[in-house]
């Protein structure tokens, strides 16, 4: 029998802790018991996010956290800046196109991370929102937020960030950093099953929710706030399988602790650049400053799909690109469930892959 090592870019490896957590009977979303359990984790991805802001459960996966946001924060016709690093960002400005929106896309190469002075320059009085990715997993590069955060400060215009990718294992502090808007799920550095995302909103965006003209019923965020705050629960019933596993994925997280969790993050991701220089390779990202510490995308021109298929024919699961860079870059997550100890297999066997 074959163990399998997950080290994709979401869905990520599960814990058998947090399997185990989600062998039980049912119990009804609102029940006393089911609250406690959503309270749980609501404070506690509080102290991840950064915020002392409500975070509200949605059962979704990312991208209905993402439209969310977008519905709620917005009404037709309003300018959004969109800083394009990758796959992620462009679904982003897409989406906020269906939904009525007036988008600016400012392109960067891909392997670059958005410079905030270039994306400033088309930030203009009337601009309602900046969407911004925090990790984009199509290339394996972060982008700065916290720079855009101090950008605006004193501005109406709202920072809003998917963080799929990145938070639970890439430091965020969403008031201290003027964050309007952030966006994770379940699936990919919160090791547990697709099914929940979860998002905060800042003060200065909860007003924007207010006069929002974009119609809304699922996900309207209003409704979702008065279910939290009233009795930690949600407005229709939940995904209560993917609350038990997300608390105790938390648990884990907790034990752990979150310093030493980014220390893991960045070390592992570390040990793979540098050992992929070694074997006369190059990772995407072009500045390693803003390399992602959760997935690291490697420049394998023409064999990214071979190498792939190689590495999962010995037991190890990573992904090959997201098109247009499908076949020319191949992808590994260090998000979650990943320990030193996959690392070092991943990369001795990526080794005997590279040399024969
Ligand atoms: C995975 C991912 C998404 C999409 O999430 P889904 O859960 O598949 O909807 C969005 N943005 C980023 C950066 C991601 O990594």
């Amino acid at each position: 029998m074959k163990k399998e090592i997950f080290m994709m870019v979401g869905p990520s490896a599960i814990p058998d802790r947090v399997l185990k957590a989600m062998n039980k009977s049912v119990i009804s979303h609102r029940s006393e018991e089911y609250s406690k359990i959503q309270e749980r984790v609501t404070n506690y991805l509080k102290i991840i996010f950064g915020t002392k802001n409500d975070i509200l459960p949605l059962t979704s996966s990312g991208t209905g956290g993402m439209e969310a946001a977008l519905v709620n924060c917005f009404s037709l016709g309003e300018k959004i800046v969109v800083p394009i690093i990758g796959k992620f960002s462009e679904q982003f400005a897409y989406m906020a196109e269906r939904f009525g929106l007036t988008v600016k896309r400012v392109y960067f190469e891909h392997g670059q991370t958005a410079d905030v002075k270039t994306v400033m320059e088309f930030v203009e009085e009337d601009t309602a929102g900046i969407l911004i990715v925090h990790n984009e997993s199509s290339t394996g590069v972060f982008n700065d937020l916290q720079s855009f955060g101090k950008e605006l400060k004193n501005r109406e215009t709202l920072l809003i960030t998917d963080s799929v990718s990145g938070l639970g294992g890439l430091e965020i502090k969403m008031d201290e950093w003027n964050i309007d808007v952030v966006i994770t799920s379940s699936q990919k550095c919160l090791m547990s099953p697709p099914g929940l995302s979860f998002i905060a909103l800042s003060d200065k965006a909860w007003k924007k929710v207010v006069s929002s003209n974009i119609p809304k019923y699922y996900f309207d965020l209003k409704r979702a706030r008065e279910f939290e705050n009233k009795s930690h629960q949600t407005p229709t019933t939940t995904a209560i399988y993917n609350m038990f596993a997300v608390a105790e994925a938390l648990e884990m997280i907790k034990e752990e602790g979150v310093e030493n969790l980014y220390n893991r993050y960045k070390s592992n991701s570390r040990r793979i650049i540098e050992e992929v220089k070694n074997l006369g390779l190059e990772i995407l990202a072009e500045n390693e400053q803003y390399a992602s510490p959760s997935l690291t995308a490697i420049k394998v021109p023409g064999k990214a799909k071979e190498i792939v298929k190689k590495l999962s024919e010995r037991g190890i699961i990573i992904n090959s690109g997201l098109e247009p860079l499908e076949d020319d870059i191949f992808r590994v997550g260090t998000m979650g469930y990943v320990s030193e100890n996959d690392v070092i297999a991943f990369l001795y066997h990526l080794k005997e892959i590279i040399n024969t």
